[in-house]
């Protein structure tokens, strides 16, 4: 199967009916999403909110192709997500997806311009290309001055100011992120919302936020609330 060009920043994320559980021992299969459907326009900025176990990161990993459901679908466009092969999936993922994740999983052993480069470079970008880009991209996010630090030479902020910069570098359609904010103070937490949910806007992606916070999730334009796997509310459906 090939990827449907163009780039599909003009093309829905879309959820058709998801069904996934989980093995926990062979007679307690965990239903960790329970028929959930949801259409994203281009563009839009959703938060994802419920208690600890309701399964929004089964979401979040079921719609970038992460995880495959065991019924239902997600479709990206015209593109199936969820029934592509593993290569596929991968290829999937790392062309149109970007991901922020807690505590930034950045590489340690890398500086903050190489870990920016490296989607780049696994889509087949030189590294001196990747790494002025990647640089770019730094600048924009107010990181001059940090391209050359190490995670462990940054604060909290800085570092996911850095994951930001990472999940947009290679122009993503959606970007997805994970309890982005669940390591930093208030504060700093605020400063990394208003930067993920401009620079995602600017780039036209679509935004998903994972959040406990009720102020974090406040930074997007739709809420959903995920209650025992299923959608127990989402406050802009039909926009
Ligand atoms: P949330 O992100 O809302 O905290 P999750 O989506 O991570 O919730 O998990 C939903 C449910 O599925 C939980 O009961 C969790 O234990 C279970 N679960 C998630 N991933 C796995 C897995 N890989 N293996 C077994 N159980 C899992
Ligand atoms: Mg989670």
């Amino acid at each position: 199967m090939t990827i449907t060009a163009p780039h599909p920043t003009t093309a829905p994320l879309v959820a058709d009916r998801l069904c996934k559980s989980f093995a926990q021992g062979v007679e307690h299969p965990v239903q960790a999403l329970d028929d959930v459907s949801v259409h994203i326009r281009p563009g839009q900025s959703v938060s994802v909110m419920g208690p600890s176990g309701s399964g929004k990161s089964t979401l979040l990993h079921l719609l970038a192709g992460i995880i495959r459901p065991d019924s239902g679908q997600v479709r990206l466009g015209a593109d199936p997500v969820s029934v592509a092969s593993d290569a596929v999936r991968s290829r999937l993922r790392r062309t149109w997806f970007g991901f922020v994740f807690q505590d930034g999983q950045l590489l340690a052993e890398l500086t903050a311009a190489e870990n920016v480069a490296l989607p780049l470079m696994l889509n087949g970008c030189r590294r001196p290309a990747a790494v002025a880009h990647a640089t770019a991209w730094l600048h924009r996010l107010g990181l001059a001055g940090l391209e050359t630090r190490r995670p462990g030479q940054m604060s909290g902020g800085q570092a996911q100011r850095v994951a930001v910069a990472r999940a947009l570098v290679h122009s993503p359609a959606v970007v997805m992120a994970d309890e982005p904010t669940g390591a930093l103070d208030t504060a700093t937490g605020a400063q990394v919302m208003q930067l993920l949910t401009e620079a995602t806007a600017q780039a036209g992606a679509s935004l998903l936020v994972v959040t406990h916070d009720q102020g974090v999730a406040a930074w997007c334009q739709r809420h959903l609330v995920i209650l025992d796997g299923r959608l127990e509310s989402d406050s802009g459906g039909a926009r």
